[in-house]
């Protein structure tokens, strides 16, 4: 099937793993014979609020499982991280002793952090570094940071030890030592209100043809995206319209924790809350249409009355034909949305 909607600029804000994939489906599909001559620009606007200083080293998993999927130097089987990746330097500083040691900090990985670190050090801000990293990759997208500044988003959990009971973590010890396993009681993303977009966010999302919410994290990724002062606002001004998958499927989330994420700011775990969570686009929020998966489809009714247009289709990334599917559903949306 060929989309009759071939967008020439797209945006895309993304989270990591389950962004990436959206991104290499959105990318097989305009690859695809049959598909519109040019190739269209796609921006990808990605969460940097997992970011964390590590070892003196500034991390941005993210921005790196988007730059690393793209540019075909992920390890597929995990999800993030490089392809044939070694672990020495972990070992080494296990070995002196030093703290955190449960991030999968790995050789390949650790020169990426190296040369991000030395150019933040030298004054250039991240997306500046981030153009340059993937001068290497070549991700056939242009990836922005959401901010250039520091944002890192920190979880509250329960601690009978602390005199309030409770202990705040940051997001990536919630997720990797504590895997995710004791309720988030709040999730706040530090720094977020004096942060700014990047250079050329708010310009894309003007400028799109297409906004897309890919089935990334609703709270942590795209939540947080969202929660950068004025990217909210070009949203529901872009002249595009911006249509969302659902991150959800069944009553839970595919991978990750978002279903724990969503408990913590009192949204239920299904496809239609998180719609009315991210809201209509002319009832205040920032959603003209929204996807849900087939196995949802008695949900359907509800993501309409919350005035944002739906389909029930696969949501399931298994290969990147099957996603490249989903965008021309999300099309499909946009379509029927940009006629008006
Ligand atoms: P992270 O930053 O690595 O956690 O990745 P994202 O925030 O971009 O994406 C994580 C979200 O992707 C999780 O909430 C998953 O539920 C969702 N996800 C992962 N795989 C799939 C899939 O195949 N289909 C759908 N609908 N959602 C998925
Ligand atoms: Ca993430």
């Amino acid at each position: 099937m060929t989309s009759p909607f071939s967008p020439a600029r797209i945006v895309v804000l993304s989270g990591g793993v389950g962004g990436a994939r959206f991104l290499q489906g959105l990318l097989h599909h305009h690859a695809s014979p049959g598909t519109a001559a040019a190739a269209p620009e796609v921006t990808v606007v990605a969460n940097t609020a997992d970011d964390i200083w590590l070892h003196g080293l500034k991390v941005c998993p993210d921005l790196d499982t988007v730059m690393y999927t793209l540019g075909g130097g992920i390890d597929a089987e995990r999800g993030w991280g490089r392809t044939d990746e070694t672990w020495h330097a972990k070992e080494e500083l296990e070995a002196y002793g030093v703290e955190p040691t449960w991030f999968g900090l790995g050789d390949r990985d650790l020169a990426t952090h190296l040369v991000r670190t030395q150019m933040l050090e030298a004054g250039y801000p991240l997306s500046a570094v981030t153009a340059a990293l993937c001068q290497r990759w070549q991700p056939g997208v242009t990836l922005l940071p959401m901010t250039d500044d520091r944002v890192e988003t920190h979880v509250a959990v329960d601690d009978a030890t602390a005199p309030s009971g409770q202990r705040v973590v940051h997001f990536q010890e919630y997720w990797i030592r504590l895997r995710a396993e004791v309720p988030a009681r709040a999730v706040v993303p530090v720094g977020i209100e004096e942060s700014a977009p990047a250079p050329g966010v708010l310009e894309a999302i003007a400028a799109a043809d297409v906004v897309l919410l890919p089935p990334s994290n609703p709270v942590v990724s795209v939540g947080t995206i969202l929660g950068v002062p004025g990217i909210r606002d070009a949203l529901r001004a872009a002249s595009a319209p911006v249509v969302g998958l659902s991150p959800i499927v069944a009553g839970r989330h595919v991978r990750g924790m978002a279903a724990q994420m969503l408990a913590a700011i009192g949204v239920e775990t299904s496809a239609a809350a998180v719609a009315e969570h991210y809201g209509a686009r002319d009832r205040g929020g920032v959603l003209d249409g929204w996807l849900v998966d087939t196995a949802d489809a008695a949900e359907v009714d509800r993501v309409r009355d919350a005035g944002i247009d739906v389909r029930a289709v696969p949501l399931m990334m298994t290969d990147e034909e099957a996603t490249a599917a989903m965008v021309r559903e999300a099309y499909a949306v946009a379509a029927a949305r940009a006629v008006r």
